[in-house]
């Protein structure tokens, strides 16, 4: 459970790109020990490597964009956050993604397609232990009132507050305690969320093309637009969670520690990450050792995040 993870065969799933409108085809490649996820354009003849890292994100409106460049040739791909927690939250350490345009299709809006395109092949255990970015040091971003910072602590915690000042919206703080099984109980079907003002807007720039009430929850001055309501009463919190964790992911391997964040979005996430990554003293990377294995064996809390053992099957 504390080794490797990789996909047992190629994956994929087609949708329709949020900003460009456009169907765009993914498919989801093993990849070897310590590869980490990758992503390819696979409708440019050259491009330079696309790490899913710190290092490669360009843009943070809207959603999680990371670019490269290679020879004059620039590959970008965006809203890669959902797809990232889906990886994240069930332990996939290696993929290579193959994606036909500039975007992670958005599918319903949330992770849960891709977490069960993830399940349709299953997983494969590598070699290799995964590696951890373990927190040593408090870390903080801020921005006017909004911040997020992470602690050190054991496990993975992501605590958010939201403040919409919109009857639907409370501003009651949601902790999610990260194990493989509360990811996809907890997280994986909140959905995408946009105020009908802002959709209007958008669309008069050219943006959110795709967007429709079947790939986001769509919110007037009182109610919720899409006629089957909401997934989870507090869908709106569980959303910033799951993307601060998927953005959370281009530390490069999962973290141990504890986050808290206050009316952040994609640019602090963003931020917090690599405020960590340019200090060495805040952070570690960590392998386990023969009595942490022994610990999960035997299905005893440890300090890492707990996955499930790959035999199991998760509905
Ligand atoms: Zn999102």
């Amino acid at each position: 459970m504390l080794r490797q993870r990789t996909l047992r065969e190629k994956a994929s799933v087609t949708g329709v790109g949020l900003h460009s409108g456009r169907r765009i085809r993914l498919e989801v490649l093993p990849a070897p020990e310590d590869n980490g996820i990758t992503f390819v354009r696979a409708d440019m003849r050259v491009h330079a490597e696309l790490k899913a890292c710190i290092d490669h994100v360009i843009d943070t409106t809207l959603a999680t964009t990371l670019a490269a460049g290679v020879n004059g040739s620039r590959a970008s791909v965006g809203t890669v956050e959902h797809l990232l927690a889906a990886f994240n939250g069930m332990g996939v350490d290696n993929a290579v993604v193959m994606v036909d345009g500039p975007e992670i299709p958005i599918m319903d809006g949330s992770a849960e397609p891709f977490v069960r395109m993830i399940q349709s092949v299953g997983l494969e255990a590598q070699r290799k232990l995964k590696r951890f970015i373990a927190i040593k040091k408090e870390v903080k971003v801020k921005d006017g009132d909004k911040f997020a910072r992470i602690t050190p602590g054991e496990g993975l915690k992501i605590k958010c507050t939201v403040d919409f000042d919109h009857p639907l919206i409370p501003p009651l703080p949601y902790t999610f305690k990260f194990t493989e099984r509360s990811f996809i109980r907890d997280l994986t079907r909140a959905r995408t969320f946009g105020f009908l003002k802002d959709v209007e807007a958008l669309r008069e720039r050219g943006l959110a093309r795709g967007g429709s009430l079947d790939n986001a929850v769509v919110i007037d001055e009182y109610r919720v637009l899409n006629p089957d309501g909401l997934r989870y009463p507090d869908e709106f919190v569980r959303h910033k969670v799951l993307d601060a964790f998927g953005d959370l992911a281009l530390f490069g391997m999962p973290f141990v520690g504890h986050v808290e964040m206050f009316r952040t979005g994609h640019a602090l996430n963003t931020q917090l990450v690599r405020k960590v990554l340019r200090d060495p003293k805040c952070f570690e990377v960590v392998t386990p050792v023969e009595a942490d294995l022994e610990l999960v064996e035997q299905g005893a809390p440890s300090r890492f995040p707990a996955f499930e053992p790959l035999e199991g099957t998760l509905a």
